[in-house]
């Protein structure tokens, strides 16, 4: 291939950091200059210019869609030269290293991924099993305690308690959770990564072939790597061998931005970057200032936000890109009008002939997904969400799972606790804490003690037929099926288990879905046959494993060009042409829990700073007064993050009324901000006099002709709303 294309569309320095020569290498920069896009780079460079064939490189990036988008860039580079090569976020990684050592990171062969929904489940039944009371020991806080441990790379034994007796519970938690993993084979996310510490830590043989095979690490988003990512990079990269083996230390290639770091609260730790600087020799600077993604008033209006943060390794970026409209801030009514608004601008934009594709509606929290769904059906619009209520998600999916989650591994407790009754095949409750307490005393899993108490012929007739029945099903389901190709495996699975039938019997619109939805996972074990990795999993597990460590970010209904939804968090390193954030309230983004603690307030603020760089030539913010929240109207004040920006860059659209007549084409007229509604009568900031409440200033106006409202706050009367036709108003 000619070199030259590799370095040519670079600017001198993103040039420098592709060329420079075998080196660890540090790329701190801002949004849009550029880092991943050198990244990518390096790695062709590494295979045309340094002889590394594709076997040497390690790749890890945050989000599967990016490690697809990398895949995808560098095959745009060099073709198929990127075959064999370990690209994928920390997790996927992991998990392939697990699954070709299963042995030696003592997991069955047949081990499972589990999601943090599976996890909470775990945990429920262990504190049921402990006899602790869940108000006093909540689920999801055990969980978190669990995860956060095993991200600081500790085990129970591992833990300090100083006499604490809160402490000593939580960890007696732990480890029975983890005893009753490791039994059943389970893998949660946090496990996944200690897990493969270890493995890598007490198996010198193995570190030594993967230290030897990669000599070149490259990570992207490095700002969001945790204590045990950093650890297990670090020991595979230079990680000290005992005598007898070769040590080949790697190059490391990191590039990040501190300003983008938005996992703290989930142990991601920021210093990371700093501490790459100590540990590894030479590790050359590079900062890069261009930022050829946004427009000049998007960048600005970034660079102002993330300038209110103390805690900062500090940069400049500048662009070239002069162009570029105002962003657009939009005061909405309550959250109706401002989905409304959102997919009206959104028709237009499509309506001018851009793709939907091109278009992202960013949100703090997945639930304020639904509103604007709602408003996208309506107006017709195609949309795909990240995250969410994931297709992996659904009810029916799990149970489909489930079933061939323990056609694959009989040990699999949490798939055992799904099905066993669904259809319901007449177990009890009573039966099912038999099962579990025999489990329990003999340290057997669910399925081996169903079999145990057959055996034993302990269980009332009519439970150990239905015990009985289920263990036959699965048998048979898998006799049927283990020399089937995948789809047809999953298809079988899927109507000869009840499962299917069972669903089509519920009745009206949802059954249709659920139907709909399993076909889609059958038609999902298809599509998978292509993209199965050559390692050693069998399809059904490897595609398990997919829709655990992918459910995060796809939905299934793909190839449609359709607006990309998702939270804040899941935009990270991609880039639209037009962006919403929607919801830039108080208590809502930021959140509610970032309150008055300063540290996570900055979080908050480098997550909308990564939300406003996502934007390439559009950005729109809006907030509303009034939104529905659990059931209550609650109005919030605007967010501190829009005063924050400078107002010279902001332009105020004003299409009020539009919620009361949703039927008539609106006209939507865009002002500068502190500019008025243009009505032929009325306008904004007008002083009024009301016969009976006297003199008053027009703040608000709702409707059009004789339906308008107007909202005037009157002198020492308050604020009040008035039918303009009724009102008598004199100006
Ligand atoms: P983020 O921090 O959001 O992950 P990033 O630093 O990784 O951003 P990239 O996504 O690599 O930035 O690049 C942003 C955009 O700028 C991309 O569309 C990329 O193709 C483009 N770009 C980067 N460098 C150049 C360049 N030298 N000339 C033209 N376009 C460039
Ligand atoms: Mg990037």
């Amino acid at each position: 291939m000619d070199v030259s294309e590799l370095l040519d569309g670079l600017n001198d320095k993103q040039r420098h950091a592709v060329s420079a020569p075998k080196q660890n290498l540090l790329v701190l920069a801002g949004a849009g200059s550029g880092k991943t896009r050198v990244l990518v780079h390096r790695i062709a460079w590494l295979m045309a210019l340094e002889n590394l064939s594709s076997h040497n490189i390690l790749a890890v990036t945050f989000t599967n869609k990016a490690a697809k988008e990398m895949q995808h860039r560098i095959s745009a580079l060099m073709g198929n030269a990127h075959q064999g090569m370990w690209i994928g976020t920390f997790h996927s990684l992991a998990h392939r290293l697990l699954r070709t050592h299963a042995e030696e990171a003592l997991l069955p062969k047949t081990f499972q991924v589990i999601d943090p929904d599976d996890q909470i489940r775990m945990v429920k039944r262990i504190l049921k099993a402990l006899n602790l009371d869940e108000k006093n020991w909540p689920a999801k806080q055990a969980v978190w305690y669990i995860n956060n441990k095993k991200d600081e790379g500790l085990r129970p034994k591992e833990i300090e308690t100083y006499g604490n007796k809160i402490d000593e519970q939580w960890k007696n938690i732990y480890s029975v959770y983890q005893t009753s993993c490791d039994r059943a084979g389970l893998v949660d996310f946090a496990e996944l990564l200690l897990r493969t510490y270890e493995l890598l830590k007490n198996n010198p043989n193995i570190l030594a072939h993967y230290q030897a095979r990669f000599s070149q690490i490259l990570v992207d988003e490095f700002q969001d790597t945790n204590h045990i990512q950093y650890a297990w990079i670090k020991l595979l990269a230079t990680g000290q061998l005992p005598s007898g083996y070769d040590s080949t230390p790697a190059n490391v290639m990191i590039v990040g931005d501190d300003d983008q770091s938005i996992y703290g609260w989930r142990g991601a730790q920021i210093e990371n970057i700093r501490r790459f600087t100590r540990d590894y020799d030479g590790a050359e600077i590079i900062r890069l200032e261009q930022n050829y993604r946004s427009t000049s008033p998007i960048l600005e209006a970034a660079n102002a936000l993330i300038s209110n943060n103390q805690d900062r390794m500090g940069k400049n970026l500048w662009t070239e890109n002069k162009e570029g409209g105002l962003i657009s801030i939009y005061a909405a009514f309550n959250e109706l009008d401002e989905a409304r608004f959102v997919v009206d601008q959104i028709k237009k934009w499509h309506e001018a002939g851009k793709p939907l594709a091109q278009c992202a509606v960013l949100y703090r929290s997945n639930a304020q997904s639904r509103v604007i769904e709602e408003a996208m059906i309506q107006g017709g619009v195609f949309y795909r969400i990240y995250g969410g209520m994931r297709f992996f998600d659904r009810q029916e999916i799990k149970d489909a799972l489930a079933y061939l989650r323990i056609i694959s591994n009989r040990d699999d407790d949490a798939a055992f606790e799904r099905i066993i009754n669904v259809p319901p095949r007449g177990m009890g409750e009573r039966t099912l804490d038999t099962l579990r307490q025999h489990a329990r005393q003999n340290e057997f899993t669910l399925w081996q003690a169903s079999l145990s108490l057959l055996e034993k012929n302990i269980l009332p007739g009519r439970s150990a037929g239905a015990v009985q029945r289920f263990i036959e099903l699965i048998e048979a389901l898998d006799k049927e099926t283990y020399q089937e190709e995948l789809n047809a495996q999953a298809a079988h699975i899927i109507k000869h288990s009840g499962l299917y039938d069972y669903y089509k019997q519920e009745q009206g619109e949802k059954a249709e879905t659920r139907i709909d939805n399993l076909e889609e996972l059958i038609n999902a074990t298809k599509e998978f046959l292509i993209t199965v990795q050559d390692y050693e999993m069998t399809p059904l597990q490897a595609f398990l494993a997919h829709a655990s460590l992918e459910a995060g970010e796809t939905q299934a209904e793909a190839h449609q060009d359709a607006v990309q939804m998702m939270t804040v968090h899941s935009a990270k390193g991609l880039e639209f042409e037009q962006v919403f954030i929607v919801g830039l309230e108080e208590g809502i983004f930021p959140s509610q829990m970032s309150g008055e603690d300063e540290t996570r307030l900055e979080e908050e603020r480098r997550l909308a700073y990564v939300g406003i760089t996502r934007a390439r030539e559009k950005l729109t913010l809006s907030y509303t007064e009034v939104r529905r929240l659990w059931g209550n109207e609650v109005r919030h004040k605007p967010s501190r993050f829009i005063s924050e920006l400078p107002e010279n860059l902001l332009e105020e659209v004003r299409l009020r009324g539009a919620i009361k007549t949703p039927s008539i084409q609106r006209n939507a007229s865009t002002h500068k901000l502190a500019a008025t509604w243009n009505s032929s009568e009325y306008q904004l900031g007008q002083r009024v006099t009301h016969s009976k409440f006297g003199d008053g200033t027009i703040i608000n106006i709702e409707g059009e002709g004789a339906h308008t409202r107007l909202q005037i706050a009157f002198q020492g009367q308050g604020i009040k709303w008035l039918i303009a036709s009724y009102a008598n108003l004199t100006k």
